[in-house]
């Protein structure tokens, strides 16, 4: 899969060419405006975000671009050149039966209370289920584009919220808001300190270029089946914890009474989740220290607190940890939800055709992408 690979070069994007002209080809018109919106990965805060921690993500330079524009009636129309997408139609009025693909945009249309008629054309360069959030991508597209053509001038956090909604309840997932805060908030070459209580946001300039680092993502192409009820069971321990300690949620719990708590699965489930909050403001600091190198560290720390209290690697990733380290990255952790999934690696530039090398012998071969920081959900044309 090498999509995007050569986006986002020169005044407008190849991207957002392709989906001009494929809205043309379509509909036989001009669109009222194109839009593109990143991908992301999460730095560091990994199960933080269902505590009401905080997370550290950053946009990616692999964009998801939509051109749009309203129609006079009350017909909304979607297509994506993306292999395998059917183009859909309902009217406005059933946009909440969206299903497949479509669920996602059609979902964020539902979720800003659209009341007529949209044709959407869509051209997507974050690889899909690869742990960079395409679906993020493509809700935060479609709803700036929302946003801006009827403006309503909603704020980002409001945009992030709608296509969390979508997601939520029209596409059925249950997941949290940071990948569209992301792919609306971030600048670039900068992660986004999300605090996932307040939703209060800073900028977090990374300085990993000047420092010759490169970020990697590895993805294990491995999912256990038990993923979706892992995932359950660890958020019900976190519950189980707060409970235990007494506190609102695991963001307020201290490390020592974490460690008062009786021996068991809760204990160790909170253990990761306070630890990581510190970690994800040390990582903060030594970038604002100008000491990037040592983020490496804490991603390794972050990796054996998901391996061994979280619970939540699995030996193919184990493996990729190991290999990337073995072969130069300054530190790696599994990524996303567990049982699966990718691999996030601190590399310095001169590695990465090592670290790639080490993974490439690893079964079964895992998928190698560099990603940068890249800026936000905009306007493109
Ligand atoms: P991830 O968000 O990690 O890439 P998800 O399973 O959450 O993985 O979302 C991927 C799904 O989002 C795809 O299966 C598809 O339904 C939808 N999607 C994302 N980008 C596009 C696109 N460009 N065109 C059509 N569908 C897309
Ligand atoms: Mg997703």
């Amino acid at each position: 899969d090498q999509r995007g690979e050569h986006a986002d070069r020169g005044a407008r994007p190849e991207g957002a060419e392709r989906v001009l002209e494929a809205f043309r080809d379509v509909h036989g018109r001009d669109p009222e405006g194109v839009f593109s919106a990143p991908g992301r990965v999460n730095l560091i805060g990994e199960h933080t975000d269902h505590n009401e921690g905080h997370v550290l993500p950053f946009a990616i330079d692999r964009r998801t671009y939509v051109a749009a524009a309203r129609r006079d009636d009350d017909r909304v129309t979607v297509c994506s050149d993306d292999p395998g997408t059917e183009a859909t139609e309902l009217a406005v009025g059933n946009l909440a039966t969206a299903t497949g693909w479509s669920a996602y945009p059609l979902g964020t249309l539902w979720a800003l209370g659209v009341d007529r008629g949209w044709d959407l054309v869509v051209h997507g360069e974050v690889p899909l289920g690869a742990g960079l959030s395409s679906s993020a991508a493509l809700e935060s597209a479609v709803a700036l584009a929302v946003d801006e053509l009827t403006g309503a001038g909603l704020d980002r956090v409001a945009l992030a919220a709608a296509g969390r909604r979508a997601e939520n309840e029209v596409v059925g997932a249950p997941v949290g808001i940071m990948d569209q805060a992301a792919s609306l908030l971030c600048r670039e070459g900068s992660a986004l300190l999300l605090d996932c209580r307040s939703m209060a946001t800073e900028d977090v300039a990374l300085g990993f270029e000047t420092a010759g680092l490169a970020v990697l993502v590895i993805d294990s192409r491995v999912r256990h089946d038990l993923a979706d009820g892992g995932y359950a069971d660890r958020r019900a321990a976190c519950v189980a914890a707060a409970e235990a300690l007494g506190v609102p949620a695991l963001r307020d719990a201290t490390l020592p009474a974490v460690e008062n708590l009786p021996e068991g699965a809760p204990r160790k489930r909170a253990r990761h989740v306070v630890t990581e909050q510190a970690r994800v403001h040390e990582t903060v600091a030594l970038v604002r220290a100008g000491r990037p190198t040592e983020v490496g560290a804490v991603l390794s720390a972050s990796h054996a607190s998901l391996r061994d209290d979280y619970e939540v690697s699995v030996p193919e990733v184990d493996a990729i940890v190991e290999a990337a380290v073995g072969a130069g990255a300054l530190g790696a952790r599994i990524m996303g939800g567990g049982f699966g999934g990718s691999v996030i690696a601190l590399v310095p530039v001169e590695r990465t055709g090592a670290v790639d090398e080490a993974c490439s012998t690893l079964s079964p071969r895992p998928t190698v992408r560099e990603v940068a920081p890249a800026p936000g959900a905009r306007r493109e044309g």
